[in-house]
């Protein structure tokens, strides 16, 4: 088997400009990182490509692409051979390298590409000669040139010519970290990891802020939301989980205001809360995993209510998706089966029988006015603890105040 390198190539980051330099270092410091607990690989970037190249035979290459699929940034990806820029060297290769990577197909279409447009031949001619040779050696493969089952790619590139079958999609997006932090409310649920993702994917850096209610919620409720955390920090690096107790606020609220308002009045609450965790933890923006008109508190008019504290922006990028579009992404990423562990969340803890779909901020505003606010969001506040989860490291244990 000869050694394969990995290409990336980049996506959008070619649009940026004079950011250009500033993103590709991020993305290299990015994969760096990751390959520094595989293996030793050295990678680099010409001609709006990283390569990632084993230093030795034994690297394990198929980790380090599963790991290169996660980075945000790069359109496409894939796995390929080097050799020599002559057309003998490239046939060579084809027939070396090809024959196992096309097994099980039955068409295929090959395509070249030339950035050194000294080399002889010009793409077509490159295609159809290695095309030629894989025909040779697979009599069983066919060419179809619309809708063939794979694609054989010949890059001849500045020092030496690649050649690969099969790539992929890269993660797309921008470069993790490119747009500073965002802090996301972070449930056990389905939705709010989704959105965690889909705002990483845009460049920025996560911090969670989960809300419990101790001991109405469990321990085993707290794991599966730090659970979840870890498994998007195989996106996001590292999320630091701030946890914040809602216990009092909620008998408070039990106690004290009229049941069809709770959940309003405890989403203010979080707001309020998640307001002064952005500000301290030097967040620009709160993500939430609401989507339009899927429950009660996710009505306009209580998101209206909701927001009218919020004194960051309220990122939502689930807000136009259905039910279903979310919960395929969160099995795409991998915490779908981990958000149905069946434990309870605050917001399911004295939960109305009729809670308010169309709230008015003024009878909402009465209610809270029975409330000490400054004095409860203090107290909850001073609730906080954090715990760091990073990729590659287990979940702290000894965390937690109970
Ligand atoms: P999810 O699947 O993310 O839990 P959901 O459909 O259950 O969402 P809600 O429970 O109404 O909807 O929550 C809406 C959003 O509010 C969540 O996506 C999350 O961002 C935030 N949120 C809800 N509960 C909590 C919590 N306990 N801690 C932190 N954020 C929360
Ligand atoms: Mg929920």
């Amino acid at each position: 088997m000869m050694r394969e390198v990995i290409l990336c190539k980049y996506g959008e980051l070619i649009l940026k400009g004079a950011n250009r330099s500033r993103f590709e270092s991020q993305l290299i410091r990015e994969l760096r990182r990751r390959a520094a607990h595989i293996g030793n690989f050295q990678i680099r970037w010409a001609q709006s490509t990283v390569y990632i190249e084993p230093q030795t035979d034994t690297e394990d290459v198929e980790q380090m692409y599963q790991q290169v699929k996660k980075v945000f940034g790069f359109a496409s990806v894939t796995k390929a051979v080097a050799c020599e820029k002559t057309m003998d060297a490239i046939f060579a290769a084809a027939r070396a390298y090809l024959p196992e990577k096309l097994r099980g197909y039955k068409t295929f279409r090959c395509e070249a590409k030339r950035s050194d447009k000294m080399f002889p031949l010009k793409s077509p001619a490159i295609a159809a000669e290695v095309g030629g040779v894989v025909l040779e050696a697979m009599p069983n493969l066919s060419v179809d040139l619309t809708h063939p089952d794979i694609t054989v790619r010949v890059e001849i590139r500045d020092k030496m010519a690649y050649i690969h079958a099969g790539q992929e999609r890269g993660a797309g997006g921008i470069p993790l970290g490119s747009g500073g932090k965002g802090l996301l409310l972070l449930s056990g649920g389905i939705d709010s990891p989704v959105a965690g993702y889909m705002m990483a994917k845009r460049g920025l850096y996560i911090d969670a802020l989960h809300f419990e209610s101790y001991p109405y919620t469990s321990e085993q409720a707290r794991e599966k939301v730090l659970e979840l955390a870890h498994e998007l920090c195989e996106y996001c690096r590292e999320i630091r989980v701030h946890v914040i107790s809602l216990t009092h606020i909620q008998e408070v609220l039990r106690d004290t205001c009229e049941e069809e308002y709770f959940t309003l009045l405890l989403r203010r609450f979080m707001m309020e809360l998640a307001n002064r965790t952005a500000e301290e933890k030097e967040c620009t923006a709160l993500i939430t995993g609401e989507s339009l008109g899927q429950v009660a508190s996710q009505t306009m008019a209580a998101i209206c209510v909701t927001d009218e504290v919020a004194r960051y922006p309220v990122l939502r990028p689930c807000i136009g998706l259905d039910k279903e579009e979310i919960v395929e992404r969160a099995r795409q990423i991998g915490t779908f089966d981990t958000s149905i562990l069946p434990y309870e969340d605050c917001c399911t803890v004295f939960t109305p029988r009729h809670p308010k779909t169309r709230p008015e901020l003024s009878k909402v505003m009465q209610q809270e006015a029975r409330l000490d606010r400054d004095a409860l969001l203090q107290e909850a506040w001073d609730s906080l603890y954090t715990v760091a989860v990073r990729q590659f490291e287990e979940i702290p244990l000894d965390v937690g105040n109970v």
